[in-house]
């Protein structure tokens, strides 16, 4: 069979994170389902956008690599995320009649087995990828990024395992390692990788390096190491007083790791507690017991909090107070890409994602 295969969102406009980092993790699974299709004699595409810088350019760029392509199923690999509460695995698909609706229910029982919650298949029309791309598509909600008992429970290899028999009816090992959030020890040809390696191992090496401000050339995270990717690793080894020898062995991985996490996860885990505890301030410092219903008309601080939020998420508006004609826009832009009801209020639902700070 022929499949696209892509991890959500990117580093410019991240995912969720809470326990670990959805971009991350989106990137290990999907590496990983990609490999062992392959392996399983498939013909598979990664459809992954780095670039975009906003959520709508990234979820533009997804669908053009997506349609560039005749396959038999878009594959899209997400976590979810809500305040740490949710759990479990779902999966998306665009209608009830759409022909990826066997594979969702199937990968939905296979995830399932490793433990976790099914919370079964979801209708959802209004979500850019699944209503754009050509071939019948599904999203994986694979579990929840900021729950801790998904996150005890998740690894990349399994997740990727439960994902491929889903679709396929079995899985193959694949001599590829990952970064995954708990570390699994994995038998390693040798201690560490260097020039003229290639594979998943580099792949993850380049992505953090990029994220943190390494440019590894002008191939991005493509794989395969060679002189750009040399360079940036030296440069970041200089950076942190390590041995500058272009070798990315246990030190180097551990500093880039940690200089990544503290980055990635903590930064925007971090943000966004900051945003969640000036809301609830403001909440409660205007007399409400609960987070009102706002809309079209509003002012004042809170409104200021729903933009400030929106162009975190990737949406560009003017942080100004005013809840006007362009904020409603964009809250009805911001409802459609999540499958709520597009009215522009500000409601219950609305502040849920406003409050996950999720980017999709
Ligand atoms: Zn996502």
């Amino acid at each position: 069979m022929k499949f696209n295969v892509h991890g959500g969102h990117n580093f410019k406009v991240q995912g969720a994170s809470g326990c670990f980092s959805e971009t991350k993790e989106d990137r290990n699974v999907k590496n990983l389902v990609i490999a062992k299709l392959q392996a399983l004699g498939h013909t598979v595409y990664d459809c992954t956008d780095e670039d975009g810088a906003t959520q709508s350019k990234n979820l533009v760029n997804i669908v053009n690599k997506c349609n560039a392509h005749s396959v038999d199923l878009d594959i899209s690999i997400h976590f979810n995320a809500s305040n740490g509460a949710g759990h479990g695995v779902e999966v998306l698909v665009y209608s009830d009649n759409s022909k990826a609706k066997p594979y969702a229910q199937n990968i939905c029982n296979s995830v399932a087995a490793l433990g976790f919650t099914n919370r079964g298949i979801k209708i959802r029309t209004n979500l850019y990828v699944l209503k754009k791309t050509n071939a019948p598509s599904l999203l994986v909600e694979c579990c929840f990024c900021d729950n801790q008992g998904d996150a005890n429970l998740y690894n990349a290899k399994k997740m990727a395992d439960a994902i491929v028999k889903g679709i396929v009816g079995k899985t193959v090992e694949v001599k590829q390692e990952v970064t995954t959030v708990s570390p699994t020890p994995t038998a390693k040809a040798k201690s560490y990788l260097s020039n003229g390696d290639k594979g998943i191992a580099v792949k993850t090496m380049q992505t953090m390096l990029i994220a943190v401000g390494y440019s590894c050339g002008k191939y991005g995270a493509d794989s395969s190491f060679g002189t750009g990717t040399t360079n940036a690793l030296k440069k970041f080894q200089k950076a942190y007083g390590l041995t500058v020898d272009g070798k990315y062995g246990n030190k180097s991985k551990a500093k880039l790791e940690s200089v990544y996490n503290a980055k990635t996860i903590q930064t925007t885990k971090k943000s966004n507690d900051d945003w969640v505890n000036r809301l609830n301030a403001e909440i409660k410092a205007q007399g409400f017991s609960t987070y009102p219903l706002v809309k079209r008309g509003a002012k004042g601080n809170i409104t200021k909090l729903i933009q400030e939020r929106l162009v975190s998420v990737g949406f560009s508006l003017k942080i100004d107070g005013d809840f006007g004609e362009t904020t409603e826009a964009k809250v009805k832009k911001f409802q459609s890409n999540r499958g709520l009801k597009a009215d522009g209020k500000v409601g219950e639902k609305t502040w849920e994602w406003l409050i996950s700070g999720k980017s999709v």
